[in-house]
């Protein structure tokens, strides 16, 4: 028997462009990397590198005693309207809320230190600094991502799957969801593809919608 806690829903969102109205993640390599952040990028659009290299490449070029500023960088960072108000409703409803992020574990739970009590798990890559540099490490890496979102979705059991995302890292995880909250690249991808999402602004529409179509099962 599989020993995993059945859940009717739960709802898997992402962090960066999401969750923080800006991306942070990318915000803070283009900061602290030594390496050339942009040329990094520019390889990863034309697909000469693959996304788990650049982030591995630009990650590991940052200095270790630099971290503490790199965590710093997190902080401040705006937050989407209504998350607070999502995670007080989710919770109401006793919904797990999981953030899957390819940004680092430290950054997000820092900038999330006033919510953890209402959120289920985070899952993002960890860094650790003994070395010179740091080194980055992920419990999920795929073939071309730093995290496989949609692996980190299948170590849960559960009816009814939520995803909330803005990017292309989030396509795997909108693949594997039953209802699917998109904006930005996420949504054009969506629509592209024939899929149904539902677009939104802010976390007050996640709210809106969930409410509506919950109410009604
Ligand atoms: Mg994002």
């Amino acid at each position: 028997m599989d020993p995993r806690p059945l859940h009717k829903r739960i709802v898997f969102c992402d962090f960066d462009g999401t969750i923080t109205v800006e991306e942070t993640f990318s915000g803070m390599l283009e900061a602290f990397s030594t390496q050339d952040y942009h040329s990094a990028a520019r390889q990863v659009g034309s697909g000469s590198m693959t996304l788990k290299e650049g982030v591995r490449r630009l990650v590991e070029s940052i200095p270790s005693d630099r971290y503490p500023e790199v965590i710093d960088y997190i902080r401040g960072k705006q937050i989407r309207a209504g998350f607070a108000e999502l995670l007080d409703y989710l919770y109401f409803h006793g919904i797990p809320f999981v953030i899957i992020s390819g940004g680092l574990l430290d950054s997000v739970t820092t900038r999330l230190q006033d919510y953890t009590g209402r959120i289920h798990a985070i899952h993002a890559p960890t860094v650790s600094t003994d070395g010179p540099n740091l080194k980055l490490h992920s419990r999920w890496e795929g073939e071309t991502e730093t995290v496989a979102k949609a692996a980190v979705m299948a170590e849960y059991r559960c009816e009814h799957a939520v995803a909330i995302g803005d990017g292309i890292t989030d396509l795997n995880m909108a693949m594997a969801a039953d209802m699917v909250f998109a904006r930005d690249y996420l949504a054009e991808y969506m629509k592209s593809k024939g899929r149904q999402y539902l677009g939104w602004k802010d976390f007050f529409d996640v709210i809106n919608h969930l409410s509506k179509r919950w109410l009604a099962t």
